[in-house]
């Protein structure tokens, strides 16, 4: 399949080949038939923060997982990251050519010191192997509770600090939920790795983040759905907790990003296939289309240790009329979707 047009964001005019499931920019021997032509390039959106495959109680199944991620796949989602999962992923979905990447993190580890009781949580007393399990058996990463009640304290810092030591050394990589002023910081101050929420972000935490280049992932798409239901409750600590943490992302957002770190699209909801959502927060928190459009494509699959279009790289590719740095609202009308080397949409 041949395909013309304009990588994104190199802006380079550029003609390339899929060949099965590898991009190649030199024609080939073979013939090949012109797919698209003129198009606006990227390696696919990607939500970096989903958590699919879930019904109301939180039982996991893969049929559902498959269909929520389909979703995804049908938005033009090439990839995604899943910090947080109640049942293991089947290991056929993972190969699955009508399936976007996958990295997956397992269990939500909860210690057991914060109780939480939520059913997307596992309770642990053993953070460290808990972790190192999960991320063994997942893609390398683990995901971590670091604080739930916004008045209660956050996950014991020893707990929390030896098991990022123990997954760095073995290049494994932590998430971690923080939503509460003191998690955020003891995750921030843990080393963990990427900062999800990150409510109460201060700027001596933005620059300990960016100096050891960590992400950052605010998933306002969650919260901005049901601010306003928020702002008409009545008034009291929680409120303001709540209105207080979701008020700060923009501002985190754009300073976090000024600072070097990799601010990240994830919607942590329905519906999926969203991730378009948290691109439009990101532009309105004033980051630069570029860094905004990238932070849900090129930057979170480079973050991930996915190849984006490049020489032999995976044949992941989502095609545009308009460039959507100019346009964003095109990235929700792909002109063209590939996954695996197999289209899925062409219009
Ligand atoms: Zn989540």
């Amino acid at each position: 399949m041949r395909v013309t047009g304009t990588l994104l964001p190199s802006g380079e005019r550029t003609e390339l080949w899929l060949l099965g499931d590898r991009v190649t920019f030199t024609r080939p021997h073979t013939e090949s038939h012109t797919v698209a032509e003129n198009l606006f390039l990227t390696p696919g959106l990607v939500d970096v923060h989903t958590h699919p495959g879930h019904d109301e109680a939180a039982v996991f199944t893969g049929e559902r997982f498959a269909a929520e991620c389909a979703q995804h796949v049908a938005a033009g989602t090439t990839a995604l990251r899943v910090p947080g999962h109640t049942g293991p992923v089947p290991p056929a979905l993972r190969t699955d050519p009508a399936m976007p990447r996958l990295v997956t993190a397992g269990r939500l580890l909860a210690h057991t010191g914060l109780a939480t009781g939520h059913p997307m949580h596992a309770p642990t007393d053993d953070l460290l192997s808990a972790g190192l399990a999960e991320a063994a058996a997942n893609d390398g990463w683990c995901k971590i509770i670091a604080d739930w009640e916004h008045d209660e304290p956050p996950v014991p810092e020893p707990a929390l600090r030896a098991l990022v030591d123990a997954a760095h050394a073995r290049g494994f990589r932590v998430a971690a939920h923080c939503q509460t002023a003191a998690g955020t910081r003891t995750a921030v101050e843990c080393g963990v790795d990427s900062i999800e929420h990150g409510w109460y972000l201060t700027d001596d935490l933005i620059e300990r983040l960016a100096a050891r280049g960590g992400a950052f992932v605010p998933t306002a798409t969650a919260f901005l759905q049901i601010v306003d239901d928020v702002r008409g409750k009545p008034e009291g600590p929680r409120k303001d907790y709540f209105l207080g943490g979701v008020d700060g992302l923009s501002r985190s957002a754009a300073v976090a990003h000024e600072a070097g770190v990799t601010v990240l699209a994830g919607t942590d909801s329905a519906p999926f296939g969203n991730v378009v959502s948290e691109v439009r927060f990101l532009l309105s928190a004033g980051l630069p289309p570029t860094v905004a459009i990238g932070a849900a494509s090129w930057t979170a699959r480079a973050y991930l240790g996915l190849p984006g279009l490049v020489e032999g790289g995976p044949a992941d590719l989502v095609g545009y009329d308009v460039d959507p740095r100019r346009e964003p609202g095109v990235l929700s009308h792909p002109r063209l979707i590939v996954l695996r080397g197999r289209i899925v949409t062409r219009r």
